[in-house]
């Protein structure tokens, strides 16, 4: 099968092609590092099939960054069968300097100009015959995003993978070109391949190339002591990036064509729309307050019972008429209760809730199904170890679960619009702006803004960051991201009772607000304990504000759900068996079914309790040991914690879940908000684990998992007593909060004042 392999600068529209082409669904972002690793896929409307290969977005082949050094292995080592190089039509001069580099491989080449339904849009043209007589390859007009002209893209691909293509160089300096033709000379002497591609980078000296190739050193050095550059002296990758960048100019500017009435108003750039909207969604001050706003109506619109505030205005939906009955059941999906039993209504739930409950009934009445079907058989079935291990053990743990799937889809569904329509790439460099002064920066906030989703590829693209220091902390602060998976215990514990009079959006929304708070001060902290304040530049493109793309979206929400329910299907179902066993079951197993309060699992659940007594959770004497385990479970998958939580409370009181759902047992309101921060902070799941395991030196690896043990347990500890402290004297925890955040501005106020100190001492 013939190899293909896409390069081009970040947000040149590498993925959005790859997946037009392939029909997959990889992630497309509007940041670098998005796309570290190469992902493939099978192009399938030509003759044969042709793997795909997407490459990290790059600005040039030397090999300063980790993106830099894969596509420039991947083209040098793979030797793919043709380079498909995208370059963003509207950029045209600033993504051809990585086309001139590409252009020096012996590689057969296709550029694929995209973007061309902006540049049709603008009203300027381009002169794609001329482009190519110039570059001597095939170049081609599509947009990726419209799939235009795509099919006669892989044909010319097709096409110029079957001819043999020698590298070229655009390099004209008369000096310069006779240096390189020497060392390429030498290289071909000694069999290198791609002799002119390393010619020119040991010229540059770049830093693979001399260690590679020190014998052909003292020539170049020799050479260049007769060399003079005005402008550049002896820096001689500067030498030659001048004179791509004089050959581009001196070529390509007449073949993009503005638009002629542009021209006439002689403005350098016109503001477009985009500009405006930026003006406001980015604005210096507003830009964090609107961003909090944003994600505050998400969440309401996807957690809370009560849309439009009607509890807090005092009204309700009573049962009292037909219709108020009918709202009732549209509501909660409520479709058994009698009408006289039907209980009143605080408020308009929100989408996500209206959609959970009717996911609840339906899950329910498979549940009830299953049920009587043993029921068949009589109370004996009905009774018999095997009713108990599908009904109580299965059935309950995974209806919990698979409820939450409407709410999920929908938080999934916000944020994926958000991003598709380009917000998301403004919310990481408004956030650059404020990070700076916390010693991280925006290129770290895009690892973090993956962790919403999941921490596993959030982990894995802290490798973009250079700075190991900045990586390290970023991983440690990865919990402080609540992924996707955890999104089902907060909804559980937004929905039960004990938060009485408490807006569910806004629980879940102090959640995520605090684990970012939380992130800002380990961040503040770190800085205050280093003396580096060094903070590794961000450079990010904004790309310009377009509709979200439905196919797009769609296809996020379609792995989000696929990954969910496989996941219920396989992992959680098995804990959950797991869990039934040791739940049913006293050490001497051989006895038989026991009482779930005297099983192996009570046992385990109780030695673990003495360790998180001091949390609260588990304080319960009848059900506290129920939660300690559930966060154990939680390390194997995080809906887990739900699961296990609904599967042991169904067990203990033979209650359905929908009965158990209504209340948490045995917990205070502390220990609800101490559960929500143990499980928000502490251990990811294992597949996190692991993956921080495979990032960070072992040393490291060890000070981030003891990170995560104290942060969790003190952030609990802390949450448990002060929020205790407000039940017993309300002006007593209020005292406390106030000394804790007063400590913590105090500790800002250090930092900004030494940041100050070391910026004027540079
Ligand atoms: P990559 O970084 O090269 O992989 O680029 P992406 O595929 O992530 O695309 C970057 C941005 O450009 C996304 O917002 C895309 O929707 C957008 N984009 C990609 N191709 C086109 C196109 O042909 N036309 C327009 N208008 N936008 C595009
Ligand atoms: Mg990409």
């Amino acid at each position: 099968m013939k190899n293909f392999a896409l390069i081009g600068n970040p947000n040149s529209g590498k993925t959005t092609l790859f997946n037009s082409l392939t029909g997959s669904t990889a992630h497309v972002g509007n940041w670098p590092g998005v796309t570290v690793e190469k992902k493939e896929g099978v192009y399938k409307k030509l003759q044969e099939q042709v793997n795909i290969v997407d490459l990290p977005g790059i600005y040039s082949l030397s090999p300063y960054t980790p993106e830099e050094v894969v596509s420039r292995d991947y083209i040098l080592n793979e030797k793919p069968d043709c380079v498909i190089n995208i370059v963003d039509a509207t950029n045209l001069e600033r993504n051809l300097y990585l086309t001139t580099q590409v252009l020096e491989i012996d590689v057969p080449v296709v550029v694929a100009l995209n973007m061309s339904d902006v540049v049709r849009k603008n009203g300027d043209k381009l002169d794609t015959k001329m482009l190519s007589e110039k570059l001597g390859v095939p170049v081609v007009e599509i947009s990726a995003l419209k799939s235009e002209n795509l099919d006669e893209l892989m044909k010319e691909a097709f096409k110029a993978s079957n001819n043999k293509r020698q590298g070229k160089s655009v390099i004209e300096d008369k000096d310069l070109s006779h240096l390189i033709k020497d060392v390429e000379i030498a290289f071909k002497g000694k069999g290198v391949e791609n002799p002119l591609f390393h010619a020119v980078k040991l010229v540059e000296l770049d830093e693979i190339e001399t260690k590679m190739h020190e014998d052909l050193l003292p020539m170049v050095e020799e050479f260049k002591k007769t060399f003079k550059n005005e402008t550049f002296g002896s820096d001689f990758e500067a030498v030659v990036a001048d004179a791509r960048y004089n050959y581009i100019s001196k070529n390509y500017a007449s073949a993009y064509q503005a638009n002629k009435n542009d021209a006439e108003n002689d403005s350098p750039r016109k503001i477009t729309k985009s500009d405006k909207i930026d003006k406001v969604l980015t604005h210096r001050i507003w830009a964090i307050p609107l961003f909090i706003v944003i994600m505050f109506f998400i969440f309401h619109f996807t957690f809370s019972e009560d849309l439009f505030f009607m509890g807090a205005m005092g009204l309700s939906i009573e049962p009292t008429n037909g219709f108020n009955a009918f709202l009732i059941r549209t509501f909660t999906g409520d479709l058994s209760t009698p009408t006289s039993e039907l209980e009143a209504l605080g408020g308009i739930p929100s989408l996500g809730v209206w959609l959970q409950s009717w996911m609840g009934t339906l899950t329910g009445s498979i549940m009830d199904g299953v049920s009587s079907l043993f029921a068949l058989g009589g109370d004996a079935v009905l009774e018999s170890w095997y009713a108990s291990l599908v009904v109580d053990g299965l059935l309950n743990g995974l209806d919990a679960v698979l409820s939450f799937i409407p709410q999920i889809l929908l938080l999934f569904l916000f944020i994926a619009i958000l991003e598709d329509s380009g917000y998301m790439a403004r919310v990481a460099f408004i956030l650059d702006r404020a990070f700076r002064k916390f010693g991280l920066s925006g290129k770290a906030f895009i690892p973090m803004l993956t962790g919403f989703g999941c921490s596993v590829p959030a982990i894995m693209a802290t490798r973009t960051l250079e700075d190991e220091k900045e990586k390290n902390r970023t991983i440690r602060l990865m919990t402080c991201f609540s992924c996707g998976a955890k999104a089902p215990i907060w909804t559980m514990l937004a929905a039960v009772g004990v938060l009485a009079g408490f807006n569910g959006g806004l629980f879940v929304f102090i959640i995520y607000l605090a684990g970012i708070s939380m992130a800002i001060v380990y961040a503040l902290f770190m800085k205050l304990l280093s003396k580096d304040q060094y903070v590794s530049p961000f450079i990010m493109e904004l790309p310009a504000y377009h509709m979200p793309q439905a196919r797009n979206v769609l296809a996020l929400l379609w792995e989000k759900l696929k990954h969910y329910v496989i996941k219920a299907a396989t992992i959680i179902a098995a804990s959950l068996l797991v869990i039934w066993f040791l739940s049913n079951f006293r050490w001497a197993f051989w006895q038989g079914l026991c009482d779930i309060h005297d099983s192996m699992l009570a046992d385990i659940g109780r030695v673990l309790g003495y360790f998180f007594w001091p949390l609260g959770f588990s304080q319960n004497q009848q059900y506290g040991w129920m939660y300690s385990v559930a966060t154990v479970t939680g390390l194997v998958a995080k809906e887990d914690v739900v699961a296990t939580l609904a599967s042991l409370f169904g067990m203990a009181e033979g209650a359905s879940e929908a009965e158990v759902g209504s209340q948490l047992i045995g917990i205070s309101a502390a220990g609800v908000w101490s559960f929500a921060f143990y499980n928000l902070f502490t251990f990811p799941c294992f597949a996190a684990i692991s993956a921080a395991h495979g990032e960070q030196s072992r040393k490291q690896f060890w000070i981030t998992m003891a990170w995560w043990f104290v942060m969790s347990y003190v952030a609990a500890l802390v949450i448990y007593w002060v929020g205790t402290l407000y039940s017993v004297a309300w002006w007593g925890g209020l005292l406390v909060t106030l000394a804790l955040v007063g400590v913590v501005v105090s500790a800002g106020i250090v930092v900004a004042n030494r940041t100050k100190r070391l910026a004027q001492a540079n």
